[in-house]
């Protein structure tokens, strides 16, 4: 599967904020956007104007970026959330929040959601008692995600786990320490998204 592996810290610096790709290096003063606030490239300090296409493409960009989607893949996620019920926008980033490595990073079990991805790739986890090794794997209310304990190396979890103790979980999910195990309590709505996305703008990109 095709993948990015330029530095992640240009993606931050294109999209003008923290996309929290690197984990912890992401809270210290060693963050790129800390130090260089403009886009990456020779001509990244110029003056830059976005026409109306240029901002809904940002923007379709920076939660891509976010999630670590990549463009066929987000364009499927787009479609399938236009023909759910509801509006599309608020379903588009439900089932992003969905994806088994976004709940492993939101839970705690990893530093970013690019760690989680691969630990999910490496069949550190289960869901419902069963393997999974899917990082996409849409999850659904009720699932509950655990170590598994086939995996001997779980070194990377139990750092992530020491290392988030005591930060809150969002409250559609819940997880306890001494099991293990997390649960999808609920299905996530648009106030549980902490980062600053206009999805609307999506919408608009792929409507034109
Ligand atoms: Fe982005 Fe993290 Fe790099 Fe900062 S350290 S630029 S937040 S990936």
């Amino acid at each position: 599967m095709a993948r990015y592996t330029d530095s992640v810290c240009r993606l931050c610096r294109r999209e003008g904020i923290k996309l929290f790709l690197k984990g912890s290096r992401c809270e210290t003063a060693k963050c790129a956007i800390e130090k260089r606030a403009y886009p990456p490239g020779q001509h990244g300090q110029g003056r830059k104007k976005f026409s109306e296409y240029g901002t809904q493409l940002r923007e379709k960009q920076k939660v891509k970026r976010i999630y670590g989607v990549l463009e066929k893949q987000f364009r499927n996620y787009f479609f399938a959330a236009d023909r759910k019920k509801g509006i599309t926008g608020e379903n588009l980033l439900q089932k992003l929040e969905l994806r088994m490595d976004n709940v492993v990073y939101r839970m705690g079990l990893a530093s970013s959601r690019s760690t989680a991805r691969q630990l999910v790739g490496h069949g550190h986890f289960t869901v419902n008692g069963k393997k999974m090794d899917i990082p996409s794997y849409a999850l659904g209310q009720g699932d509950t995600i655990a170590l598994n304990p086939n995996k001997v190396k779980k070194e990377p979890v139990k750092n992530a786990i020491e290392n988030n103790k005591g930060k809150a979980l969002p409250d559609w999910l819940s997880f306890d320490a001494d099991s293990k195990q997390g649960i999808v309590q609920a299905l996530p709505t648009r106030e549980h998204v902490t980062m600053p996305i206009e999805e609307q703008l999506i919408v608009e990109l792929y409507s034109r």
